[in-house]
């Protein structure tokens, strides 16, 4: 082996980190379940197909980030670079289109070629949830009330902005596109060689672009709003009148369309100017025409993914582990003893720190340094009648209490 370290873009996740990580994966599980979504898992690697022919031939993610490979049989394989693709996918292979509506959620390893930054991983954590087959805008309203919920619960609500916008139906979508394409091709000098490009094959995707000379076309282009025909406005007013009814605070951004090309009607972002360049938290929309494209039929999506990682550099305080108790021997004549205190305390459900070595004074440091609670002391004359000592390690208070009763003792 050359080099003893991670890949570019990928990193041992340890520590205060993965605590915070596994904090968001858990407040975000029990916040969707209460709404009645459960756990998928897909795999990790799809056909490539899976994502190049869904997420748009001129996708960021397609052109430029995904990682794909041939495998020994000479399938072409991609690494998965988002959630949904693969979530439908297994929809569509299952038949679930029989039980509708289907409320999955689901979080796991991303993998995307992008340029490393802070909050930009080449591989980086997804937690996200799909609802599939409701095509009223309820389901909008509910999966966007779970998002907030679920950073409310991570006491981030008041860093995080709700943003939204609708792109309308295909008729809404094909009025815009025709109107943007006038409008982009009056500006056709002043913007960048992939725009150029995108101008032919996916114009929308030009307002996504992140190169200044685009964003300065953008910044006049046609507005979305004007172009929603009255279902894709009452859908939208519809959306916006239940987050107000759920006192959810949003702000309407005209200029949201989001990257991918699945999306029809609502999209949204949750953003926070916490992260730098790297705001967007939380992102998601309704896919209306993605089952269908796999072959699938017509059933309605929408869904939501974010970025673990990204919400756990937001938590500010570490996440706390539960305090253990430290048993202690003193002599190696209480070895043995300590050994099985030690055990049975853990299958009564204690946390417990055995310390491994060392005379009782590195033995105490160890208990201190692993902020147990109490430590409970096996000294060999203690031994012989049957007892211990407990000692709290906040207050120093000591007592001595027969072995037969230790576990009562420390519940108290
Ligand atoms: P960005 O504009 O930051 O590239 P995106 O639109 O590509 O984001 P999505 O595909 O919507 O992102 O993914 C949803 C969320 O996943 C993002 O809001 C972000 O929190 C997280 N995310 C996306 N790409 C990365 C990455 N490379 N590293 C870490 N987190 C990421
Ligand atoms: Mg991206």
């Amino acid at each position: 082996m050359e080099k003893v370290q991670c890949v570019r873009g990928t990193y041992d996740l340890y520590g205060a980190a993965k605590r915070k990580m596994k904090k968001v994966v858990s407040v975000g599980s029990s916040v969707v379940e209460k709404y009645g979504f459960e756990e998928i898992e897909t795999p990790i690697f799809e056909f490539t197909e899976v994502f190049a022919r869904n997420l748009g031939d001129t996708s960021d993610i397609v052109t430029k980030e995904m990682y794909c490979f041939e495998d020994k049989g000479g399938e072409s394989l991609t690494l998965r670079p988002e959630g949904t693709a693969g979530v439908v996918r297994a929809f569509v292979s299952n038949g679930m289109q029989q039980n509708l509506p289907v409320k999955f959620y689901y979080h796991g390893p991303m993998f995307r070629y992008e340029r490393p930054q802070k909050g930009r991983q080449r591989q980086f954590t997804q937690f996200g949830v799909e609802l599939l087959g409701v095509e009223t805008p309820q389901a909008d309203i509910e999966v966007i009330a779970m998002a907030y919920e679920f950073l409310e619960k991570l006491g981030l609500s008041g860093q995080v902005t709700v943003e939204i916008n609708s792109l309308g139906d295909a008729e809404s979508r094909d009025a815009y596109r025709e109107k943007l394409v006038a409008y982009l091709k009056e500006h056709y000098a002043e913007l960048s060689e992939d725009s150029k490009n995108r101008l032919d094959k996916n114009p929308l995707r030009v307002l996504d672009s992140k190169e200044e000379c685009d964003k300065a076309v953008v910044e006049n282009a046609p507005l979305y709003a004007d172009s929603l025909n009255e279902a894709s406005k009452k859908f939208f007013a519809d959306v916006l009148r239940g987050l107000d009814l759920l006192g959810i605070k949003y702000r309407v951004n005209n200029r949201l369309v989001r990257g991918l090309d699945y999306y029809s009607h609502t999209v949204f972002e949750l953003t926070t100017d916490k992260l730098g360049a790297q705001g967007t938290v939380l992102a998601g929309g309704r896919y209306n025409g993605l089952v269908g494209q796999m072959g699938g039929g017509d059933v309605a999506g929408i869904g939501w993914a974010c970025g673990v990682e990204r919400l756990g550099m937001l938590l500010e305080e570490d996440v706390s582990l539960p305090r253990p108790v430290a048993v202690i021997p003193v002599g190696d004549d209480t070895y043995e003893a300590a050994l099985k205190i030690a055990h049975d305390l853990r299958l009564a459900g204690f946390a417990v720190e055995q310390s491994y070595s060392g005379n009782m004074k590195k033995r105490m440091i160890k208990a201190n340094k692993a902020n147990a609670l109490k430590a409970v002391i096996i000294g060999s004359d203690e031994l012989a009648d049957g007892t211990a000592t407990i000692k709290d390690l906040d207050s120093g208070e000591q007592k001595t209490v027969a072995l037969a009763n230790l576990i009562k003792e420390l519940q108290e």
